[in-house]
């Protein structure tokens, strides 16, 4: 069990739908629906294969107190957590595809994080890398522990949301998510 020991924080993107439902993409996914159900799936393996202590900042699809990001970052902070991911589905023009991951500026542990899971995701997924971004994001700036943000890809994006609604796409997403967050811990 190599992460025992370690406690993870996982972000679903978004409140839900009712509140606020994220991205919509064209044939009427809703982003925080697929976050929150990608985000499961990478807590189950990080939990059962890898013994890691998890910390959602949800607790159901929609969850009214994770409406305020600094509220997310106060629970990743409160648990003492080593690692804090949260997971987001992208939003552009009807041609914007591609996985990209987001990480504090100046963080070098956040960008090293970045590129690991962002690497496994592009492996995995096999859409379009574009890269690692920074950004001042409230869950990355409030957070005291390593943070980063993922984009597994563009649900405005038909291809791409008809590609996340197979559940062995999501279940691969997750998959990735967790062996890029393995691959850093058991690197740094
Ligand atoms: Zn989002």
């Amino acid at each position: 069990m190599l992460l025992k020991g370690k406690t993870i924080c996982i972000d679903p993107g978004h409140a839900g739908p009712g509140i606020d439902p994220g991205c919509v993409g064209p044939m009427g996914t809703d982003e925080a629906t697929v976050a929150w159900d990608i985000s499961n799936r990478v807590a189950a393996i990080l939990q059962n294969r890898w013994g890691a202590a998890i910390i959602m900042t949800k607790n159901d699809v929609v969850d009214a107190p994770s409406d305020s990001l600094s509220y997310r970052a106060s629970v990743a902070n409160n648990a003492g957590a080593d690692i804090f991911v949260s997971i987001h589905l992208n939003a552009g023009s009807p041609a914007a595809h591609g996985t990209e991951t987001f990480f504090y500026a100046g963080s070098d542990a956040g960008s090293k994080l970045a590129q690991s899971i962002q690497n496994q995701l592009v492996a995995c997924l096999g859409l379009t890398d574009r890269g690692l971004k920074t950004a001042n994001y409230a869950v990355l700036r409030l957070t005291d522990m390593t943070a980063v943000l993922t984009e597994v890809c563009f649900l405005s994006n038909y291809d791409e949301e008809e590609y996340i609604n197979r559940d062995d796409i999501r279940q691969k997403a997750a998959e990735a998510i967790a062996q890029g967050l393995v691959d850093y811990l058991v690197t740094n």
